[in-house]
């Protein structure tokens, strides 16, 4: 059994996080619940910060919110230093009511409405990140109509693949993010805005994967951006300050991922930076980058409680619970693997060999194939390690089940930051049928 931050067993062979007992936690807000571990997040938000810090390196660490943003979660990485990445309008307000620094938001998105880069130079966000020639010429545009200038970075496609899932696979050539590093179209995209009066491009952008388990794609990325910053040196005579390797860096779901110390990954890619800039004669960059699940995932378990079971003889043992894609997706749309533990009885050796079904009217609702466990029954709880990352951010209504609670635990304090959805909330947006609709001839 592989525990995460300050989880452990406590006398009672509870699973305990954050000095609090989990099934205090489940008979105080009920399940599916998700707890966070506070402590951990924090110690993996330190970490990235203290090792540019060590090595004396101008940099942001943005903390890449689609993977978990609530107005709580987005105060506590405000209170670390972190800077925030935003995908949409959504995001930003959740980020503007947690009241995070405008100045410290970064804008993304492959297809950002005009509402949204409105919205983001009202609030004056510290930069947005052009995707595509579309978003170039509207914000040029409406920078223009209200005289306003606004920090840029230019996203590029460096043409690395990193080893991961297909789905979650960005910075190869074909892809629907950002502009193409081989085929000219970043260079023209960077000349467009250096020309702009309103644009104010702070440096170049490429995030080239996710749950990436080495360097060498960010070694590559960037020595291929540098080689390209340096000709642009020549051609355009402009020099980006800023260098935005993005996010993607791994963590362990299951044994079979081992990712790298983040600190691990961050001083490599400021050697390679180093090393690139000093052959190529250019001025050492600011690195930002941008972590989401590799701050948040491992930090974030949900419980469960086992409900029915069907043994199918001589094939497998169906376990369900009171969840499943609705509260975590990746299982149904990446084949993603996750641990599990019995959390009431976490110190019985396990004896069945079960998988964990969710309640949706959906076959592949499954939320483990094969997971060892104690001979469980109904009223078992089950915690699911590592669901702190495009958990909650996935989480939907379907078969209009409500999405859980979300319970924040440090030093033995727990804090509801998120309440559970009701059956009224689901219907909150609802409006009666009329008459008027029906057609009357
Ligand atoms: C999703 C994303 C990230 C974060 O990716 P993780 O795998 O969660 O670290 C960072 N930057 C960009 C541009 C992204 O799209």
């Amino acid at each position: 059994m592989h525990l995460y931050g300050t989880a452990e067993i406590n006398k009672s062979g509870h699973l305990e996080i954050g000095g609090k007992d989990t099934i205090e936690l489940v008979e105080k807000y009920g399940t599916p619940l998700y707890v966070y571990d506070v402590a951990l997040i924090r110690k993996r938000a330190r970490a990235f910060k203290q090792t540019f810090e060590k090595l004396g390196i101008k940099a942001q660490v943005a903390y890449a919110s689609k993977a978990f943003s609530t107005i709580a979660m987005l105060q506590l990485i405000k209170e670390e230093g972190l800077s925030l990445d935003v995908v949409s309008g959504g995001e930003l307000f959740t980020a503007l009511k947690a009241d995070f620094p405008v100045e410290k938001i970064h804008f993304h998105g492959n297809n950002k409405s005009e509402d949204e880069l409105v919205m983001a130079l009202e609030h004056r966000v510290g930069c947005i990140v052009v995707d595509n020639f579309h978003e170039l010429h509207m914000l040029h545009h409406l920078c223009q109509e209200r005289q306003q200038v606004v920090n840029i970075l230019i996203r590029v496609t460096p043409g690395i693949e990193a080893h991961t899932h297909d789905y979650i696979l960005t910075g190869q050539e074909d892809s629907k993010f950002g502009f193409d590093l081989q085929n000219g179209q970043a260079e023209t995209a960077l000349q467009l805005a250096v020309e702009s009066k309103f644009l104010n491009v702070l440096g170049l952008h490429c995030h080239i994967g996710s749950q990436i388990f080495e360097t060498t794609g960010f070694i590559l990325a960037a020595k291929k951006i540098l080689e390209k910053m340096a000709e642009w040196q020549t051609s355009l005579g402009f020099t980006p300050k800023v260098l935005n390797l993005g996010g993607g860096f791994g963590i362990r779901y299951t044994d079979e991922d081992t990712p790298l110390d983040p600190a691990h990954y961050v001083e490599e890619m400021i050697q390679e930076v180093r090393k690139a800039t000093t052959r190529l004669s250019l001025p050492m960059p600011e690195i930002w980058i941008e972590p989401g699940r590799s701050l948040v995932a491992d930090a974030g378990t949900t419980l469960y409680s086992i409900g029915s079971s069907k043994e199918v003889p001589n094939i497998r043992k169906y376990v369900a619970v009171d969840g499943g894609m609705t509260d975590n997706l990746r299982p149904a749309l990446y084949d993603a693997k996750y641990e599990a533990i019995l959390a009431n009885r976490a110190n019985e050796e396990p004896k069945d060999l079960v998988s964990i079904a969710g309640k949706c009217c959906e076959s592949g609702d499954m939320l483990i194939w094969d997971l060892s466990l104690p001979d469980v029954g109904t009223n078992d709880i089950l915690a699911v390690f590592c669901t702190g990352a495009y958990g909650y951010s996935m989480a939907n209504n379907y078969n209009r089940i409500p999405r859980p609670p979300v319970v924040f635990v440090e030093n033995g304090h727990d804090q509801l930051v998120v309440q559970r959805e009701t059956y009224e909330d689901l219907l909150r947006l609802d409006l009666p049928f009329t008459e008027k609709t029906q057609h009357t001839s």
